[in-house]
């Protein structure tokens, strides 16, 4: 068996063991592998054994990286997870299938206008920031469901959900409250029945996905524990585009 076989495996089952102590469906957790900074031979021995959702950071190596697995595209569903610059979108609508990480309205206007009319609807999950410090992206939770009211307009998107990257050692409660704030938007944008499934909380790491399974989420988002440590250096940015 390979290691990274080996390692989807032990993930999998502290998904499970998680799901069974908070009495849940393990079905109802979704499994991302966040292969930034490893290469495509490592995504395809991840594909070899049974993996089909990948998450990427970087715009240039995630779109390089989806091209260069062409041959297995149309079974993989890949997401954008990392921070996003306006002037990068295009190149993100055109490659992925979810984009994770839309911290303003803007980002989405210009996925929806950006995305390919022969590609389904991009799914978005807007990017909350839970720990209230500045430095990290997203909108801050008093104004999510405002931000979400919008995105839901705009045609091509469908908006799927929320997503957070807790402070390392957050508390559990800072996870409940972000579970509580996706349950009351998703009740208001039920009650007025917009089109969008708005299924997803994508919330939980390597480190985390325990409480984060705990708290209510229905999405992880996992890197070290599948792939092993990263290389450290960020990849250059190169694509350019106004
Ligand atoms: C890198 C990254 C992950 C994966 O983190 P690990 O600790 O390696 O599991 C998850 N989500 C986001 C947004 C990331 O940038």
């Amino acid at each position: 068996m390979s290691a990274i076989e080996n390692n989807l495996l032990q993930v999998k089952s502290r998904i499970q063991l998680a799901c069974e102590g908070a009495n849940r469906d393990k079905n109802n957790v979704s499994l991302i592998a966040v292969s930034k900074t490893h290469s495509k031979e490592l995504v395809r021995e991840a594909y070899v054994a049974g993996q089909l959702q990948f998450a990427e950071n970087y715009v240039q190596e995630g779109v390089d990286k989806i091209e260069a697995l062409q041959d297995i595209r149309k079974n993989l569903i890949w997401h954008f997870i990392g921070p996003i610059q306006s002037n990068k979108t295009r190149f993100i609508a055109e490659s992925f299938d979810w984009v994770q990480s839309v911290d303003r309205l803007k980002i989405a206007q210009r996925l929806s206008e950006q995305r390919p009319r022969d590609l389904p609807d991009l799914n978005i999950c807007l990017q909350v920031n839970i720990s209230g410090e500045s430095t990290k992206s997203g909108v801050s939770p008093r104004e999510a469901l405002l931000v979400c009211l919008d995105i839901v307009e705009l045609p091509n998107l469908s908006l799927r959900g929320l997503m957070a990257i807790p402070e390392p050692g957050a508390s559990l409660q800072s996870m409940k409250d972000f579970h509580h704030l996706f349950l009351e938007i998703q009740k208001h944008l039920k009650r007025h029945q917009f089109k969008n499934k708005f299924d997803t909380l994508s919330l939980g790491m390597s480190d985390d996905l325990e409480p984060a399974i705990r708290s209510g989420s229905t999405m992880v988002r996992i890197g070290t524990a599948i792939f092993g440590a990263r290389n450290t250096e960020e990849p250059p940015e190169t694509l350019e585009e106004e």
